[in-house]
């Protein structure tokens, strides 16, 4: 492992356009279940409660699986926090290294830990937003009115249209700006590193494989538990194990090299 880590910080340190891709597996650390490892939420929820179609049909079933997830303390992104991987990032940004992460996550994490230029891909979960108006409320407010009976599925108060948690479901669009950026950034960077994710959820998965088709490629270094479904296709640079750890490592010898030169 120590060879892989002072081969990607010396491929970050001579990077002009070093961006990150992150999932559900960066935030195991600070509590938060990923979906498809071992005890992930897939096993406890049908994936088929984040669809939209589902939302719609019935929302206040919705809103009360929430508020179980998050009483059960099986999903209570509230009460995590940032963990050395968020922050490994974060210092990365503040060293001018790494010029962006394109996150998968809900979770709020990586702007908690410093980060500044985050690009929320599916939306953050510790918002609502009402389905007409695109009014924004913090979550908990909307489940606070819940708890207090109020209502089963709150409503805007600016408009009355439905609200839902600001993440995306099954079946709905990655918002445009977070895609175009998205696009930008995979066309003009020259590293990307992978984190914590399975890839098998598009069109974030698209990302490694945009990197690597341009001229030319992105190198790509992937962080995971297991091996992502693409890792055979995208990654240069294959690092197995815990996030927090590899990413502090390679932070470490990130700042030796620094401070050397
Ligand atoms: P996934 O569950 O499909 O895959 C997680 C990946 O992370 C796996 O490859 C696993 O081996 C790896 N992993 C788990 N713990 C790790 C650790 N400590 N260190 C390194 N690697 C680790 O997750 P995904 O690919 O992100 O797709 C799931 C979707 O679910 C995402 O789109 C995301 O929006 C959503 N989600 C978000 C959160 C969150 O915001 N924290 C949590 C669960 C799911």
């Amino acid at each position: 492992m120590e060879d892989l880590i002072a081969k990607t910080a010396e491929v970050l340190a001579t990077s002009n356009n070093a961006i990150a891709l992150t999932g559900a597996g960066i935030s195991t650390e600070s509590g938060i279940p990923d979906f498809r490892s071992p005890g992930g939420l897939w096993t406890r929820v049908d994936p088929g409660e984040f669809s939209i179609d589902r939302f719609l049909q019935n929302p206040s079933r919705f809103w009360r699986m929430h508020l179980d997830l998050k009483s059960s303390g099986d999903f209570d992104l509230a009460s995590a926090d940032p963990n050395p991987a968020h922050y490994a990032l974060a210092r990365m940004e503040q060293m001018g290294i790494l010029k962006c992460i394109i996150t998968q996550n809900v979770d709020n994490l990586h702007q908690r830990a410093g980060s500044v230029e985050v690009v929320e891909f599916h939306g953050n979960l510790l918002r609502a937003a009402c389905m007409k108006c695109r009014s924004l409320e913090p979550i908990e407010d909307v489940e606070a009115r819940i708890e207090s009976g109020e209502s089963e599925a709150p409503r805007c108060r600016n408009c009355g249209g439905l609200l839902k948690p600001d993440a995306v479901f099954f079946g709905e669009a990655i918002p445009s700006r977070a895609l175009m950026i998205s696009q930008v950034q995979s066309q003009k960077c020259d590293v990307l590193i992978v984190v914590g994710t399975s890839l098998q959820v598009y069109p974030a998965a698209q990302i490694p494989l945009s990197v690597k088709l341009k001229h030319p490629p992105a190198v790509v270094v992937e962080v995971n538990r297991e091996p992502s479904s693409l890792h055979e296709q995208v990654t240069d640079i294959l690092m197995i194990g815990s996030a927090g750890d590899i990413l502090s490592r390679l932070l470490e010898a990130l700042e030796t090299r620094v401070n050397l030169h």
